[in-house]
């Protein structure tokens, strides 16, 4: 590891951080914490800090509500930010029960024990994801909006870019928290932007992608601003997406590449590539979790609308970008971000791993573009589509005795009690577009 105890108590007091937030993931992945003053540190670091587990979203019954946090030292960070005049830092936690072990229903162990699967064959996994995300007005009593300061901006006579200014201070903060940026750029869409990061191992990715929103969210509150990850809040434009650049390796090596092959990547890639390929489907209600999540993966807006792979182009499932050597990756482009990064990266992977294991291969890649083929065409080829509406991800997901097997009963179990309530309460819900449609018509 990174840090010991002692080196987490040394931080702190070196610091004068005066609050460490314990944070860990509930399970849609939303970031909650409790706060705890630097002088309860030491109990904190003996695992002995605990929390009511029946207040979380998926988590327990009142009757065993009293869960553990056992924080993950390695994930020690002082946020860049003075909050009153105190220091504040994080740690990021496992949660356990009153039993001592790991919590079930904590997805954070879900993706360890994936990771675990992936040593045993051999293999480490690295995951480098591209989140999008716009950045919004808010109105006069501070509510985000669907409006873009961009439209606004356009008429004005000074060319005033929020955006980018709200973007670059965003990119120096993350750097602080000890983020390398990659790349930032403005997306398609107006007001579309999109920060990557450096790739690490599924765990820290996972950590990672939780603070990245927090702080991507923060610093554009600072600048009047309101960031949204929602997958598509805009109709008739782009969407954002939560591309995952996944490759294995062994040795120090990335195994993905191989220059002997045709494309330059190996066996194992194409392994890895037809598993998840293999399980898209059955996986979709936890890669796109929203209801909304599938208005983004309709055709014409660069996001996938099929199972299916491609050396280049963007409209399938899987694209193999152009970078070999130890920058060959598969990018996996139907994940969204409001997917629980924890549980996307855990069944990413072990999609991918089902794949080595049973040497499932992916078939010929398309050089098409999938949003011109007919139905007709694509089947013939063989592609399936992705389920077109939550309703049906739904569906698939609570046939999978894989997905069962996978995240475990608890989770399983909750994941579709929740998703169940959401498309009822969608259902019944009269939306403006059929108001539109009908209301004059009939
Ligand atoms: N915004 C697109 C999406 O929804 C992706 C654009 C890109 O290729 O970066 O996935
Ligand atoms: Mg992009
Ligand atoms: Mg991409």
């Amino acid at each position: 590891g990174r840090y010991t105890k002692q080196d987490v108590i040394d931080l702190v007091r070196e610091n004068d951080v005066e609050f460490i937030r314990l944070q860990f993931s509930d399970l849609f992945g939303t970031m909650k914490n409790v706060a705890i003053t630097a002088r309860q540190l030491e109990k904190a670091l003996d695992n002995k800090c605990t929390f009511d587990g029946s207040s979380v979203d998926g988590f327990v019954r009142i009757e065993e509500s009293d869960m553990y946090l056992y924080p993950d030292l390695d994930s020690f960070a002082i946020f860049p930010w003075n909050a009153g005049g105190n220091r504040v830092a994080r740690l990021i936690c496992d949660v356990y029960g009153q039993d001592g072990l790991p919590f079930a229903g904590d997805p954070r162990n879900v993706l360890k024990r994936v990771m675990v699967e992936c040593q045993k064959m051999g293999y480490k996994f690295n995951v480098g994801p591209e989140c999008e995300f716009f950045l919004f007005h808010t109105d006069e009593e501070g509510r985000p909006t669907t409006v873009s300061h961009e439209k606004a901006g356009y008429f004005d006579v000074a060319p005033l870019d929020l955006g980018e200014s709200a973007r670059r201070d965003m990119i120096l903060n993350l750097e602080d928290m000890g983020f390398e940026i990659e790349a930032s750029h403005h997306e398609v869409a107006p007001a579309q932007h999109e920060i990557d990061f450096k790739y690490d191992n599924a765990l820290r990715t996972a950590d990672n992608i939780l603070t990245f929103k927090f702080i991507v969210k923060y610093i554009a509150k600072r600048h009047g601003l309101y960031a949204s990850f929602m997958p598509k809040p805009i109709t008739g434009v782009d969407g954002s997406g939560m591309h995952l650049n996944m490759s294995l390796w062994k040795n120090g090596k990335n195994i993905f590449a191989d220059s002997k092959n045709d494309l330059g990547i190996s066996e194992e890639a194409f392994h890895f590539m037809a598993g998840v390929m293999e399980h898209a489907n059955e996986m979709c209600l936890i890669t796109n979790p929203l209801v909304n999540s599938y208005k983004r993966i309709v055709p014409g807006y660069e996001a996938p609308v099929d199972v299916s792979w491609s050396p280049s182009n963007r409209s399938p499932l899987i694209r193999v970008p152009a970078a070999r050597g130890s920058g060959t990756r598969l990018e996996f482009r139907s994940p969204d971000s409001a997917a629980n990064p924890y549980l996307a990266l855990a069944v990413s992977l072990a999609a991918g791993l089902d794949g080595i294991k049973r040497k499932l291969t992916p078939g010929k890649g398309s050089m098409k573009n999938q949003y011109e083929m007919a139905e007709g065409e694509k089947q013939e080829a063989g592609i399936n589509t992705l389920p077109r509406d939550m309703k049906e991800a739904l569906e698939i997901f609570k046939q999978s005795t894989y997905m069962k097997e996978l995240l475990g009963d608890h989770i399983f179990n909750k994941y579709v009690e929740a998703k169940s309530a959401e498309w009822e309460s969608y259902q019944k819900f009269v939306s403006q577009w059929e108001v539109d449609r009908y209301l004059y018509k009939i």
